[in-house]
């Protein structure tokens, strides 16, 4: 560890300034600086197709060519609705050096939440997938959309298309053709024809906002962050400085999270840039595939999501393959069950060390130091020039240290704001400290430990649970592989607490035999009264449980009875 950390970590929690430098540069100029420095080096590998950053930087002034040629405006929101692959690296770029904001917007999005989002955002120009264009088509006309392009996954694809089939993407939706109607047009066709001349930043200040990261679940309330140049950059820079001294021009990053989430996006896409590394894309998360491809492209970073590593740790034939390549992975977006982080770093050798973020704060704030002072079950530390306090939600006071109450953090990485809600964003921001909604306390070495969501706190009889500690105990039991607990009202206790359960596989137990270990393991208020086992859990995009959706179905089902 460079001795700037250390001196911060023994200072922690009086002066939590560390004063790292951030240049003051858009973010496109990361990709420029890697292609200036490594322009032969692979800056993209996606399932055989190579690129290099020359290659890609060359790519991005055509987009922007092509987007300025279309009628793309500076300031304008452009929706990028891809899936991780060359094309959403490139139309990124392209949208931020003409000084456009990228409106991150998930392919998985049904009708309404598109709707939804592009309204809000009042966006006018969408780069879909064709397996996505049937959605964009159906909302089209209810939104201020004006020009559609759509491109293919086997746009880039060295090989023919059965082999995506193979693959498991949907097989649908594929092959749609661009009508051929004003203000359509094909990626590849604009890309071909515009010119690769170098296009100057269109960006004149950093505190220019780059992206609307939508958040706040599936419902039409979705709310969208507003990250300036400066929130991303300042973020990738302190990842770079705090958790992993990689060589620039030397890694090799698996992007498996993905990029229209903000943590494939900062942590992977533009930190990979920011280092020069190679970015090795898989369009979907599949087991196999992950597992082949780390042993044939031998990644040395994986920024993941712990059920990533829950599902590879589980496959039945997991010595198979070689995964000593990976050295480090930061862990983020949900708890990560300490035999998860243990397993997995036996996989690889290598080291595996969680850290906490939000979308609104671009989005890490913690994280283990990854070589030494590592707590386990913490989310670490924060990082440099990030303040944090924890805030008893009755009174507003601070907590004293060893206390729970609500996590807020000060920083340069916190959003501007949520767009066009002012009122939403004075709730969550007051005088520069956000309201993260998670409840955490801080050790006497000013490490901090999620216990939960506020909202998510089931009180049941008086007592407070947090639903991760249970999580944590199902988790530890040899037989489940993953687990998740809700809330459900309860006449007598208020609410009482249901566990979800997922058997590995070829595994089984009974629900009397998980309740009698449950009560071993947890004081008895705490242990779960009702189970329901399931064959997997829904989550998002970036592999949470969604707690949320187990609870809707829950009330459903309560009103059905
Ligand atoms: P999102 O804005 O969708 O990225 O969600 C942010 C939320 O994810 C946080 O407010 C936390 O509730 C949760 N979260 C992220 N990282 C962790 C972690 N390491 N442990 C527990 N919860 C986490």
């Amino acid at each position: 560890m460079a001795a700037l950390e250390k001196a911060w970590l023994r200072n922690y929690p009086k002066e939590t300034k560390a004063n790292l430098e951030y240049p003051e540069q858009p973010l496109t100029a990361f990709l420029e600086k890697a292609a200036a420095d490594f322009p032969n080096r692979e800056a993209i590998h996606f399932m055989g197709k190579r690129i290099r950053y020359r290659e890609l930087l060359s790519d991005v002034y055509r987009m922007a060519h092509a987007l300025k040629e279309i009628g793309v405006q500076k300031g304008e929101r452009v929706s990028i609705m891809l899936a991780n692959c060359p094309q959403a690296v490139i139309s990124y770029y392209a949208v931020l050096l003409l000084g456009g904001v990228v409106v991150q917007t998930n392919p998985m999005y049904k009708e309404r939440e598109l709707e939804h989002q592009l309204k809000d955002s009042k966006t006018e120009t969408i780069i879909c997938l064709d397996l996505v264009y049937n959605q964009v088509a159906k909302v089209k006309d209810k939104t201020s959309l004006k020009r559609v392009i759509v491109t293919g996954i086997q746009d880039y694809l060295p090989f023919p298309k059965n082999v995506l089939y193979s693959l498991k993407l949907k097989k649908d939706g594929m092959n749609v053709t661009v009508p051929n109607q004003p203000g359509h047009y094909s990626f590849s066709r604009i890309l071909k024809k515009a010119l690769a001349a170098p296009v100057a930043s269109q960006v004149s200040s950093m505190d220019e906002v780059a992206l609307l990261q939508y958040t706040g679940g599936t419902t039409g309330s979705a709310k969208g962050a507003m990250l300036t140049h400066r929130n991303t950059i300042v973020n990738v820079i302190q990842s770079s400085s705090w958790v992993y001294h990689g060589k620039y021009g030397g890694e090799k990053v698996l992007g498996l999270v993905p990029f229209f989430h903000v943590y494939g996006m900062t942590v992977v896409m533009n930190y990979g840039i920011y280092m020069a590394a190679t970015l090795i894309l898989l369009p979907k998360f599949d087991v196999e595939s992950v597992l082949k491809m780390i042993t044939k492209e031998k990644p040395t970073l994986f920024p993941g999501a712990p059920t990533m590593y829950v599902a590879l740790i589980n496959h039945p034939q997991i010595a198979k393959y070689d995964l000593s390549s990976i050295e480090a992975c930061i862990s983020g977006s949900a708890p990560l069950p300490l035999v998860v982080q243990e397993k997995f770093e036996e996989l690889t050798g290598g080291r595996l060390v969680e850290g906490y973020g939000l979308t609104e704060t671009s989005p890490v704030t913690h994280a283990n130091p990854i070589w030494e002072k590592r707590k386990n079950g913490s989310i670490g530390v924060p990082w440099p020039d990030t303040e944090c306090r924890i805030i008893d939600p009755s009174t507003g006071k601070e907590q004293p240290q060893g206390e729970a109450g609500v996590l807020q953090v000060r920083g340069p990485q916190v959003m501007k704001g949520y767009w066009n809600m002012e009122a939403e964003t004075k709730k969550v921001i007051q005088d520069g400290w956000l309201n993260t909604g998670d409840i955490a306390t801080m050790d006497e070495d000013g490490y901090f430990y999620i216990l939960d969501r506020e909202k998510d706190v089931i009180i049941a009889g008086g007592f407070n649970i947090y639903p991760r500690e249970v999580e944590e105990v199902l988790y530890d039991h040899p037989d489940i592989q993953e687990a998740a607990i809700i809330g459900v009202p309860d006449s007598y206790r208020g609410e009482t607490v249901k566990a979800f359960v997922v058997c590995k596989p070829g595994r089984k137990i009974s629900e009397e035999e998980l309740n009698q270990y449950c009560r071993e393991k947890l004081a008895s208020f705490k242990a779960p009264r009702i189970y329901e086992f399931r064959e997997e859990l829904p989550k998002s995009s970036v592999g949470k449980v969604l707690r949320r959706v187990l609870a809707e179905e829950a009330r459903k089902n309560e009103g059905q009875e």
